[in-house]
């Protein structure tokens, strides 16, 4: 028998396929013109979560995308992981929790305004059978267009117009204040801009939360700045478990987990943002959490584990069973 190389594997799938097309007996099927929904539920106690993918990203990327390594080193890992050197995978997954009194929402995905392949959560709402208009709490973790943008359609529409909007107190000054937007270069003014687009004209239905206090029963908001000045994750509490809500503390586990000192070009603050990326995957890792990662392949979550040079992110297996 020949040694299995990808060659050998092309010419015999080239011989089964003349087989196939020869059997009179094989059926046509139609092909598919949608991809299935992409929802994910799981317990934490007595709270049901539910996953919600609003799709992906290609992030152009260039030799500047990380402040302090070597692009050939960046390119390796892109390499490792499978990836483009030239854009970086960006995938969206939001969380819906049922506290059983309420329904929250925590971040909101891209409203269909950042990349034609996202925009999706909203029919993924749907698919999971939970109306726009149940939603009674959104809590943000920090103002980047692909954490805000869902809370309007490109009409200016609020899609969940029910729901209390909660934002990190320190978010909201650091972006909100005009001084900070003219000084801002500018390949950052449309973030401050869209900011402004998002939130001035329903200012007075946002109320502003300290990182660090509980916003829901069970939802406890934990200051982890450094992507931006107010950026923040949770950790969800019911019975004897729990789940930390990573946000944006690394983006594409491949690239930031595995690599925890890089500093992205995004993050505001490139050394605290490290900082705080370690002393989180730290405890995560140290205490085996259950963890969920808003730029995580989808659904998004599952375990860390310390390696000699970063962390390595096990994706959960899917239970057919809640
Ligand atoms: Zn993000």
């Amino acid at each position: 028998m020949p040694a299995l190389t990808r060659r050998t594997l092309l010419a015999a799938t080239a011989v089964a396929g003349v087989a196939a097309s020869a059997d009179p007996a094989a059926a046509a099927a139609p092909l598919a013109d949608k991809q299935a929904p992409a929802i994910y539920r799981y317990k934490i106690g007595a709270y049901q979560l539910t996953a919600l993918y609003d799709g992906i990203w290609y992030r152009p990327i260039t030799d500047k995308f990380i402040r302090n390594a070597p692009f050939a080193d960046v390119e390796h890992a892109l390499d490792v992981a499978f990836m483009p050197h030239d854009k970086l995978a960006t995938p969206f997954t939001a969380l819906v929790v049922n506290i059983g009194s309420k329904l929250v929402l925590i971040d909101t995905g891209t409203g269909g305004q950042i990349s034609p392949a996202a925009g999706e959560l909203r029919d993924n709402l749907v698919a999971a059978g939970i109306d726009p208009h149940a939603v009674d709490q959104i809590v943000i973790s920090h103002f980047h267009p692909d954490h805000i943008n869902g809370i309007k359609d490109k009409d200016n529409n609020l899609i969940f117009p029910n729901a209390e909007i909660m934002v990190p107190a320190p978010e909201w000054a650091f972006w909100m204040d005009d001084a900070n937007l003219n000084a801002a270069p500018a390949d950052l003014k449309p973030t401050f801009l869209n900011q402004r687009r998002i939130f001035t004209d329903i200012a007075k239905q946002v109320t502003h939360y300290q990182p660090g206090k509980e916003v829901a029963p069970g939802i406890v908001t934990l200051p982890a700045p450094g992507h931006t000045p107010g950026h923040t994750v949770f950790a969800i509490h019911s019975g004897d478990q729990s789940l930390l809500v990573l946000s944006d503390t690394a983006q594409h586990p491949a690239v930031f987990a595995r690599h925890p000192n890089w500093e992205a070009a995004f993050d505001v603050d490139g050394p605290e943002a490290v900082a705080t990326r370690k002393k989180i995957f730290d405890r995560a890792a140290a205490d085996r959490m259950l963890i969920t990662g808003y730029h995580f392949p989808f659904p998004a979550c599952g375990h860390l584990i310390k390696t000699a040079t970063g962390y390595e992110h096990v994706p959960i297996e899917w239970q057919t069973n809640l």
